[in-house]
C-alpha cells in the first residue's frame, strides 16, 4: 500500500516526544502536496530558496508558519521580513545586521537562530564558536533590539558513520546549553533531517526539520 503524506507525518509524530517541533521541509515540492500536509493539521514548514518562500507564502493559507532554513543572502532578507516565523540560518553577523534593518523597517520582531557550523565538510555553512559569543555579547548589550534570538541551529555532516554524527550534535547541544544559561529566552535547539532525527532528539533537539521522510525523494532535475 502507498504511504501517504499523512501517514508518515503521523508516524514521525508518533515517534517523537511532544515537545520537539516538526518543521515540514517542502522545498522543490508543489503546493498540492503541501496542502495534503496542511489537511492533516501540519502547519509548520521549511524552505530553503527565498523565492519559492515567498510564492509558496503568496499562494497558501495565511496561517502557515514559515522556517527559513537555507543560506540567506543579505540582499534577499528584505522579501521575506513581512511574513516570516523563523530565520534558522544565520551564519554571520552582518546578515543578522541585515535581518535587524529589516525588522525595524517593517516594524515586526524578527525571530532568529544561529547557525552553528558543526559538520566536517566545507559545504555546510556555519558559525563558529567564537562568533556565537560575539553576537551574543552585542545583543545583549542592546544591538539589536527587533530581532529575538530564539535559540540555535546546525547540520550533521552527511555520513552513515551514526558516531560522527552523533558527536557533532552532542557538542551543539552543550554549546546550546552553555548559551541559554546566558539568554534565557532561547527555547529552540534545531537539528535532525530525514536520516539523522532520531539521534539528534536522542541529544537534545527540540525542533526537527523533515523533508524526504514526510514528501519523498527530491527531484531536482526538473
Ligand atoms: C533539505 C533540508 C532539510 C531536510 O532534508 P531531508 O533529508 O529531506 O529531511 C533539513 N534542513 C535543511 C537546512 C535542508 O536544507
Amino acid at each position: 500500500m502507498k504511504q501517504t503524506i499523512c501517514d508518515n507525518l503521523k508516524k514521525i509524530k508518533n515517534e517523537t516526544p511532544e515537545n520537539v517541533l516538526l518543521v515540514a521541509v517542502s522545498k522543490t515540492k508543489p503546493n498540492s502536496d503541501i496542502m495534503s500536509a496542511y489537511a492533516c493539521d501540519q502547519r509548520d514548514f521549511g524552505e530553503n530558496k527565498v523565492q519559492e518562500l515567498v510564492a509558496k507564502h503568496e499562494q497558501l493559507p495565511q496561517d502557515i508558519r514559515w522556517h527559513m532554513i537555507g543560506h540567506l543572502q543579505r540582499n534577499k532578507v528584505k522579501y521575506i521580513a513581512p511574513f516570516v516565523f523563523l530565520i534558522h540560518s544565520v551564519d554571520n553577523l552582518k546578515l543578522l545586521k541585515e535581518i535587524e534593518k529589516q525588522a525595524a523597517k517593517h516594524q515586526r520582531q524578527l525571530q532568529v537562530l544561529l547557525q552553528i557550523k558543526i559538520a566536517k565538510e566545507d559545504t555546510k555553512f556555519g558559525m563558529d564558536e567564537e562568533t556565537l559569543h560575539t553576537i551574543i555579547t552585542q545583543y545583549q548589550a542592546g544591538e539589536f533590539p527587533n530581532v529575538r534570538i530564539k535559540g540555535l541551529m546546525g547540520m550533521a555532516t552527511n555520513t552513515d558513520d551514526t558516531i560522527q554524527i552523533a558527536s557533532e550534535f552532542a557538542y551543539l547541544h552543550r554549546l546550546y546549553i552553555k548559551s541559554k544559561s546566558q539568554l534565557k529566552e532561547m527555547e529552540y535547539l534545531s537539528m535532525g533531517m530525514s536520516h539523522d532525527y532520531k539521534i539528534a532528539i536522542t541529544h537534545g533537539s527540540n525542533l526537527i526539520r523533515v523533508g524526504s521522510a514526510i514528501f519523498g525523494a527530491r527531484n531536482y532535475s526538473i
